[in-house]
């Protein structure tokens, strides 16, 4: 397979882009062929759509920061961590926790297309697509984040991680101070979806409140 490609984000009024048109082409020669199901596809398509979203990578980080074991877990083997939230995870696919320390700082991106970890959150940011995204996260990773308004210590190096279509990364952040005795479901809400992807930070947890 070759590596990914999204669909194109400008519209043409009604009329389909040329991927759309061959993604629509293919998919009816699978359909006729009988290899794809053509309900089960929309099914999957409906779930990433509706009910796959960085909500999701939300509980896993809000896990990991409650849950010592769950974290290790889950910087071991996200792919095998992520499943026991019965996520879909599509064969072939292998996801990597990255963990953010004083120390280092981990940013996420994908310098050929737009390759992201969906199953945890959910469908990319159109800024995640750019050309200056994936091209200055690497040149020029600080000035990213000071664009986001994120200013790391002087002293915290940046890793950025190119993802590919079978390798895909989470950026598990810093737990904010201030937030000890938080439930799961408390702490997740500080988790931002930028937060994930190493563009942005948790929220403040006294701004959440
Ligand atoms: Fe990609």
């Amino acid at each position: 397979m070759t590596h990914e490609h999204d669909d194109h984000d400008h519209e043409h009024g009604s009329e389909l882009s040329e991927m759309q048109l061959r993604v629509r082409a293919l998919e009816t020669v699978l359909a006729e062929k009988g290899y794809i199901d053509q309900a089960a596809l929309d099914a999957i398509v409906e779930a990433y759509e509706t009910k796959v979203g960085p909500h999701t990578g939300a509980r896993v980080v809000a896990k990991a920061w409650s849950d010592p074991a769950f974290k290790e877990a889950l910087l071991a083997d996200a792919s095998k961590a992520v499943a026991s939230f019965g996520l879909l995870n599509r064969v072939g696919d292998h996801l990597i926790a990255v963990e953010n320390t004083p120390k280092r700082h981990n940013m996420i991106v994908c310098t050929l297309c737009s390759c992201y970890p969906w199953e945890v959150l959910g469908l990319p940011p159109v800024w995640y697509k750019s050309a200056p995204y994936r091209s200055r996260a690497v040149s020029d990773p600080r000035g990213v984040l000071a664009d986001f308004g994120v200013k790391l210590p002087a002293g915290t190096d940046i890793r950025v991680w190119d993802s590919t279509a079978e390798t895909r990364f989470i950026v598990l952040p810093m737990r904010p101070a201030g937030t000890d005795g938080w439930s799961e479901e408390r702490l997740a809400m500080l988790v931002t979806r930028n937060s994930m992807i190493g563009t942005g930070l948790p929220k403040d947890p006294k701004e959440a409140a």
